[in-house]
């Protein structure tokens, strides 16, 4: 029996990478020593974290005038980061409240003495909806403006990116990087742990303007420092070279299934088999508006407790693991990250259609 991982995160990788993992775990690029124990100050490991770089940049459209960083403490250590780097404190983040990683992303910044202006938030009805603002943003009066581009625990996703007026855009794309297509050049600064879409826990991308390093005039810890880590081709300290490496792997996969244009159109598909499903179903229901809905994380519910519970533990019986809904929210999730095959989403879809026929 096949088993397929729902998991929001550590997630599913592609079975060609596991085995390249597997393959090369004694030896990498025919060294004699493994990934695991080399020096980051190795030719060796400089050459996996260059070509990381460059196909990083060739698949996303990185520009020139982009750095991009290769750092830890997850896209948490980000919402700590972001404001340290790039805000002065005489002028006002602004926040679209989207859900969960949006709040938190605000609480971090107000903790290290940041205003923080939620321009709106759907908090009052369960996030089921992007908030909107008609704000006029101003460079004068906000650092930024911080919006989570995929919704990870609620299931909705900016498919169209909000009006910012002249101010920055900041976004975390921690549950939606490279699985669908966005411009770098419409943001000053994009974020992501790996552990979603690209690759294993331990390392987390930024992506941010040149011309915004350095600026700003508050105390940065070195390992958050995104001049410092510029300036060191991202290894001021130990990098994490293990995640590193795999991201290196994820890239050229998804190069292989036809870059970010392919993935994109390969989720598109198979979050669609999911969602036309669900909205048959007599049993089931996603509460998101089509025009909203994420691609890569789903929630949904038949609206009984016990019941979802029950699906919970039949569906890991037949190989679906990990459809547990966020414990804040409830219900189930489904996450279709990059590396879960169509046939995953099939398997489900054919699950849930069983067991609503023996639930009704
Ligand atoms: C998972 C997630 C985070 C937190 O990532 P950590 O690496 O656990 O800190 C932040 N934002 C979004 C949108 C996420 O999905």
């Amino acid at each position: 029996m096949p088993v397929y991982n729902f998991s929001a995160g550590p997630a599913v990788l592609a079975d060609s990478v596991l085995n390249q993992i597997q393959s090369e775990l004694h030896s990498v690029n025919g060294s004699g020593m493994s990934i695991l124990e080399i020096s980051h100050r190795s030719a060796l490991f400089d050459d996996i974290l260059n070509e990381t770089t460059a196909n990083l940049r060739r698949v996303m459209g990185i520009p020139d005038n982009y750095e991009v960083l290769f750092m830890q403490g997850g896209g948490t250590g980000q919402f700590s980061a972001v404001p340290l780097n790039l805000a002065a404190k005489n002028k006002k983040i602004a926040l679209l409240d989207s859900g969960q990683w949006a709040l938190k992303a605000g609480q971090e910044a107000t903790k290290l003495g940041f205003d923080v202006d939620t321009l709106a938030t759907t908090k009052d009805t369960k996030y089921q909806q992007l908030p909107t603002s008609d704000k006029v943003l101003t460079d004068d009066e906000y650092n930024y403006l911080h919006i989570v581009t995929n919704n990870t625990i609620e299931g909705t996703a900016f498919h169209q990116l909000p009006a910012h007026g002249t101010t920055k855009l900041v976004a975390d794309m921690s549950s939606n990087f490279l699985a669908e297509e966005y411009d770098v050049n419409d943001f000053d600064l994009i974020f992501g742990g790996a552990q979603k879409n690209l690759g294993t826990a331990g390392v987390t991308i930024v992506i941010v303007k040149k011309d915004l390093l350095g600026k700003a005039n508050n105390l940065i810890p070195a390992t958050m420092d995104y001049n410092l880590f510029a300036k060191k081709n991202s290894m001021p300290n130990t990098p994490p070279t293990f995640s590193i490496y795999v991201c290196g792997l994820v890239i050229k996969w998804i190069e292989s299934m036809g870059g970010v244009k392919g993935i994109h159109e390969h989720n598109v598909i198979k979050a669609n088999r999911l969602y036309n499903f669900l909205d048959e179903s007599k049993l089931f229901n996603n509460f998101v508006s089509p025009q909203e809905r994420s691609l890569t994380n789903i929630p949904f519910t038949t609206g009984n407790e016990a019941l979802d519970a029950q699906l919970v533990t039949a569906a890991a019986d037949n190989g679906l693991m990990n459809l547990k809904g966020h414990r804040s929210v409830g219900g189930l999730r489904a996450s279709l990250y990059n590396a879960m095959p169509l046939a995953g989403a099939d398997a489900l879809v054919e699950f849930l259609h069983q067991f609503e026929k023996q639930n009704r």
